[in-house]
């Protein structure tokens, strides 16, 4: 089919589900033709790492929600499910789309999909229009001194704030002007992202507002009540003293670039100048950046240990300590309330990820990988690039990692950074009535202690899956086992 005249354009919705700062979406309006808009779901084609269980329930919400948005600047969007690059490359033909624009993406299959759109609408006459706005910097563009790739956050992180210059944010097209008559598309509840029998999502939205206003909303709450201590308050599980926006940014609701200067902005008007939190945040934006130049770079990320003598890790296998674990069940207070969290409302603070995470590599001794899935599938923010880097930052074998010998002691970190027992308390109610002395490890508290709060160990509330000191031998003599642990590829 040729390419009439006036011909409408296409924009393909990814994980860009935004219509403020969208470079993609601001080009395709500029043109002036009609522009169809299109979201593809493709949970069909073969591969391991297609969108987990929590995360279907955002996307459906922030569909749902982007839609609405939508409809006010007088279009509609397109749902369609199948194979990405035929499905779009179909509706351009439908539609006779001369241009197809869409928002680049970072994972492996994701950069497979648009060589294989690019050449379908090439042999059919139409351009594939690529376009940034999901990072503040394109995975090539820092390179180190020999212009390789970066393997280590510190050098990464000075080019990033070296190069880093503010740009003009978009604001959302007035109107985006639609074809007279809608091609068909599906049904979103005909997808069936929510859960259903049992529904375990009951918790999520008393938690989040996905969606492009919601992204906003928690900007302005963060701005208003956490960013000016953000530096030391992040560390603390028991309060919100972190923005929340991961889910937001990793569906594209917000764009990192709006992120930083809505912080940036709000921060000045209030202090006259940016401060600590706002520094330390850009730095976790720049952790964000880092993930995904490592996952460009080394696409097996997910998969493959960044340091090769990481390949022959004695992993155990021991799938009761690994169903302890995803249960909140270990018998470790702080790590016990992580997984409860993640599980009740999609979404972990990262210092409790951290320590939870080391718990089932270090203390368990199983494979990161196993964890990683895990997160995959109950995290509403589960994003190939940030989990891959974060599990293997905890294993020991990532790029840059934390060093295999650093084992979190899982009752000195609740101790440190949960000093009151609040989140714990919050998350473990089997322990709401033990004494902040003891809530980190119940099992050296006095029996006395222990009747008076109402807790039986092995009963109420198991003991310990492993001793931790124990498990730390067993974890060093595996480690040790290991030749040339300090290569990376
Ligand atoms: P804030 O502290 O407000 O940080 C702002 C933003 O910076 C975040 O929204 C996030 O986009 C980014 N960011 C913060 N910390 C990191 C980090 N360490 N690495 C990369 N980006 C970061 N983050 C995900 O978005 N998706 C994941 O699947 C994911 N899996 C993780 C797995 C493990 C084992 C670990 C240790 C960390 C993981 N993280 C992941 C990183 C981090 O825990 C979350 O980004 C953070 O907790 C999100 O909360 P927030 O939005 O309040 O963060």
């Amino acid at each position: 089919m040729s390419v009439p005249e006036f011909a409408p354009v296409l924009h393909w919705f990814r994980q860009d589900l935004r219509l403020a700062d969208n470079p993609a979406l601001a080009a395709a309006s500029g043109t002036g033709a009609p522009v169809v808009l299109l979201y593809v779901l493709d949970d069909e084609t073969p591969g391991a790492w297609r969108i987990g269980g929590a995360a279907r329930w955002w996307l459906h919400r922030s569909l749902s929600a982007l839609d609405k948005d939508i409809g006010t600047h007088g279009n509609s969007l397109i749902l369609r499910r199948g194979h990405a690059a035929s499905i779009v490359a179909q509706v351009a033909r439908e539609t006779g789309a001369s241009d197809v624009f869409f928002t680049r993406r970072y994972e492996p299959f994701a950069a497979n999909e648009e060589s294989e759109l690019a050449a379908l609408l090439e042999a059919d006459g139409r351009r594939a229009r690529r376009c940034g706005g999901g990072l503040l910097f394109e995975p090539e563009a820092l390179t180190t001194g020999s212009g390789g790739p970066y393997k280590v956050f510190t050098p990464f992180y000075k080019a990033a704030m070296k190069a880093l210059r503010a740009q003009p944010i978009k604001r959302a097209p007035k109107k985006i002007p639609a074809l007279e008559s809608f091609p068909a598309g599906d049904d979103l509840d005909g997808w069936r992202l929510l859960p259903r029998a049992p529904d375990w999502s009951v918790g999520f939205g008393e938690c989040w507002t996905p969606g492009e206003r919601g992204a906003e909303a928690a900007v302005d709450r963060f701005v208003e009540s956490a960013l000016q201590d953000y530096a030391v308050e992040r560390d603390r599980p028991a309060i919100v003293g972190t923005s929340r926006l991961s889910p937001h940014l990793h569906c594209g609701e917000i764009g990192p670039r709006r992120c930083w200067q809505l912080i940036a902005d709000g921060v000045q008007v209030r202090t006259g100048g940016l401060g600590k939190g706002a520094d330390a945040y850009l730095r976790e934006l720049m952790w964000r950046e880092f993930s995904h130049h490592l996952l460009h770079h080394w696409p097996d990320l997910p998969d493959v240990p960044f340091r090769e003598a990481f390949a022959a890790f004695p992993w155990r296998s021991d799938p009761e300590g690994l169903r302890a674990w995803q249960r909140g069940l270990t018998g470790y207070p702080i790590v016990d309330a992580g997984m409860r969290e993640l599980w009740h409302t999609g979404w972990m603070h990262n210092r409790v990820r951290m320590v939870a995470a080391s718990f089932l590599v270090k203390d368990l001794l199983i494979d990161w990988r196993e964890g990683e899935r895990w997160f995959w599938d109950t995290l509403l923010d589960a994003d190939l690039a940030n989990n891959a880097a974060g599990w293997q930052w905890v294993a020991g074998s990532g790029a840059d990692a934390a060093p295999y010998f650093r084992i979190f002691n899982p009752v000195l970190q609740g101790e440190r950074f949960d000093p009151d027992g609040d989140y714990v308390r919050r998350w473990v109610p089997e322990l709401s009535r033990l004494p902040a002395k003891h809530v980190h490890a119940p099992w050296r508290a006095p029996d006395s202690v222990l009747e008076d709060s109402g807790v039986r160990l092995g009963d109420t509330y198991p003991c310990p899956i492993v001793e931790h000191k124990a498990a730390k031998v067993r974890a060093m003599t595996a480690f040790r086992g290991l030749k040339g642990t300090a290569e990376n590829r």
